[in-house]
């Protein structure tokens, strides 16, 4: 269906007619949006010139192009006969050329209408053409020019405004034919429309509430993502916040505010600090993505490297823009910006097969967005036509995808809380286990500790070999006993008992033999006494026997006892020598509680030694 200029100005008027003010202002930019979309899908048809009433117009199917690739052609030659048949209708040839270095001409005629009072407005809908030249016929085959673009000071325009816009003087009635000469180094996009005063002034409010609430979106997202960083420390948050500063500068110069507000003297520069945002917001998203589907922690993977080709030839699109080759520059930035969408969702999907959680809300996000970017991207690149779609698919895909990250971002912070939590609870089911283990360790530690402290008394008390006290123990005994006997006047008595000749018997039969002989006098000594009595080895040969509450007589008719079995004792190592003990006894006396009875039964056995050894000798104290 073809939209012919009558049916839109009936259209326009009716809705006027039946709707109130704002849904009118409303309608009047879906309108535009319905108009231009119409204009992508309709056949070609120009017509030679239009009549202008009210409202706005879209002079796309009324305007024709020359293409002037050689730069030969000026105002007047264009207006020849010779060249009229350079001239193509703009529905032919499209409105959208992207790269050229070619001057580009566009004609167009207007009639006035009678009743129009309004002065009308020319609006050339990209704020990105480096120079434009506007020839105004001034009725005796003459023309005044106007010159704007933004290689041109912002102030020399009609109207500030981030678009160009143009008066055009008041002819009523009239038919008059205008010239437009364009240049750009950057990408050539046609979009003429005719407003008037009123018509312009009601858009531009709508367009301000979208543009407003589009950017107010993007900066509370980006202040909160770096607010959200400062807080958790999560570098994604900043790489978010860093990719929406990129994206907000982007789209500022891309709809010439950036020019309007923030640098207005300086013409040059929009055009390079445009190209440099392309690259800023081709690293952000690139970084971003990186950092979302962690492709920065897998050094050596596919997408690591593909993601740092992109980062690595968009900065160098950057650096020949801003250092001379500004062409070549801004041709690579708007590859690497359009290569940037198919790379991130591939990842994107490899991640969402790979299992991981987040990255299917990413998806979804990138999927809504990128087709935006693809379509700026192709727009640029001049293989779509401008229109309200392309340039504000933008806006409309970045509005969902930011809103969708966002929600991605707080996916991936309840996976991280959820990970968190399973780890505290894997590392409190550790600490408990260990702290068991631990506990278990040390009681049993503990045990083995009780078991040698035992092993070790025992060793300290008993002597490994007999099985009697040892000297030290036996030594203690006494002491004791002694003290016993003192407190309670009883009768004490201590046997001393060394076997005679024992060097001769090792000597003879050997150290195994001799040690058979002492384990055999022990063995004696056990049932020899009772159970009161104490008995230990006190040297290497020599026994010491204490005999509390016993008498002098009876100690010694013990010793006597004994020194008859050890007669007796037969080991089996030592065929014809006899084995034999002496012995020497001391008592308590109660007149001398001090004396030391071990010294006085020593010299006892020393005495049983001198008088021929096997005999027992008593030593009395008094
Ligand atoms: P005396 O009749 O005067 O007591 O002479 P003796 O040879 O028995 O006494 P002496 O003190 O000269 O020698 C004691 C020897 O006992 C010296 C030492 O080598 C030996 N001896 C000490 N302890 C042990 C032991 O545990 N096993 C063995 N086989 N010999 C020991
Ligand atoms: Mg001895
Ligand atoms: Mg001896």
């Amino acid at each position: 269906m073809i939209w012919d200029f009558k049916a839109h100005i009936l259209l326009n008027v009716r809705l006027r007619d039946w709707c109130p003010m704002k849904v009118s202002k409303l309608g009047l930019v879906i309108l535009i949006l319905v108009m231009q979309c119409s204009n992508i899908l309709a056949s070609p048809q120009a017509s030679s010139s239009t009549e202008f009433i009210e409202g706005t117009i879209d002079l796309t199917p009324y305007s024709e192009i020359l293409v002037d690739s050689d730069h030969k052609q000026s105002i007047y030659s264009i207006q020849q006969d010779a060249t009229a048949h350079l001239f193509k209708p703009t529905q032919e040839i499209g409105n959208n050329f992207g790269f050229s270095n070619s001057t580009y001409w566009v004609k167009f005629t207007i009639k006035q209408s009678t009743r129009q009072k309004d002065p009308v407005l020319l609006q050339f809908a990209n704020s990105l053409i480096d120079k434009i030249t506007l020839y105004l016929p001034d009725g005796s085959g003459g023309f005044s020019i106007k010159q704007t673009g933004d290689h041109v000071a912002f102030s020399q325009r009609d109207i500030a405004y981030r678009n160009f816009l143009f008066k055009l003087p008041m002819h009523q009635g009239e038919e008059r034919t205008y010239y437009l000469q364009l240049q750009t180094e950057g990408s050539m996009q046609i979009t003429l429309s005719l407003w008037t005063y009123k018509a312009f002034i009601e858009y531009v409010e709508t367009e301000n509430l979208i543009l407003g609430f589009y950017y107010g979106i993007m900066f509370l997202l980006m202040v909160s993502a770096f607010a959200f960083y400062l807080k958790i420390k999560d570098r994604l948050f900043l790489h978010y916040s860093l990719y929406l500063l990129s994206y907000i500068i982007f789209q500022l110069c891309l709809n010439g505010l950036s020019y309007h507000y923030f640098w207005p003297g300086h013409p040059i520069l929009t055009s390079q600090l445009t190209a440099v945002s392309v690259g800023l917001v081709t690293i952000g998203g690139i970084a971003f993505s990186g950092s979302f589907l962690r492709i920065w922690n897998t050094k050596k993977s596919t997408f690591f490297y593909v993601f740092m080709l992109v980062i690595v030839l968009t900065c160098i699109g950057i650096a020949s823009s801003l250092l001379g080759g500004y062409s070549f520059g801004v041709r690579l930035l708007a590859l690497t910006g359009i290569s940037l969408p198919p790379i991130v969702l591939i990842a994107g999907i490899s991640s969402v097969i790979q299992g991981y959680r987040p990255a299917k809300y990413f998806l979804a996000a990138w999927v809504i967005f990128l087709c935006g970017i693809f379509l700026a991207g192709l727009l640029f690149l001049g293989f779509v036509p401008h229109s309200f779609i392309t340039v504000y698919a933008i806006q409309l895909g970045s509005t969902i995808e930011v809103s969708l990250l966002g929600y991605a971002l707080m996916d991936r912070i309840s996976l991280l809380k959820a990970e968190k939590q399973m780890a505290t609870q894997l590392a409190t089911a550790y600490l408990q286990r260990s702290n068991k283990e631990l506990e278990n360790l040390v009681l049993k530690r503990t045990q083995e500790l009780e078991e040698k402290n035992k092993k070790l008394n025992h060793l300290t008390l008993i002597d490994s070999m007999t099985s009697l006290l040892t000297h030290n123990a036996s030594i203690e005994l006494l002491k004791k006993q002694l003290s016993f006997a003192q407190r309670y006047k009883e009768k004490l008595s201590v046997i001393m008992l060394d076997i005679d000749k024992f060097k001769s018997i090792n000597d003879v039969y050997g150290h195994p033999a001799g040690d058979q002989v002492i384990i055999g006098i022990a063995e004696i000594l056990k049932p020899s006494f009772r159970e009161a009595d104490y008995c230990g080895r006190y040297g290497g040969e020599e026994f010491i026997i204490i005999l509390p509450k016993t008498s002098s007589s009876a100690a010694i008719e013990l010793a006597e006892r004994i020194r008859s079995q050890v007669l007796d004792l037969s080991v089996q190592e030592i065929k014809n020598t006899r084995i034999t003990a002496s012995f020497g006894v001391s008592s308590f006396n109660i007149a001398k509680p001090d004396e030391d009875l071990i010294i006085t039964a020593d010299k006892a056995l020393y005495d049983a030694k001198k008088s021929g050894r096997n005999n027992v000798k008593f030593l009395s104290s008094l």
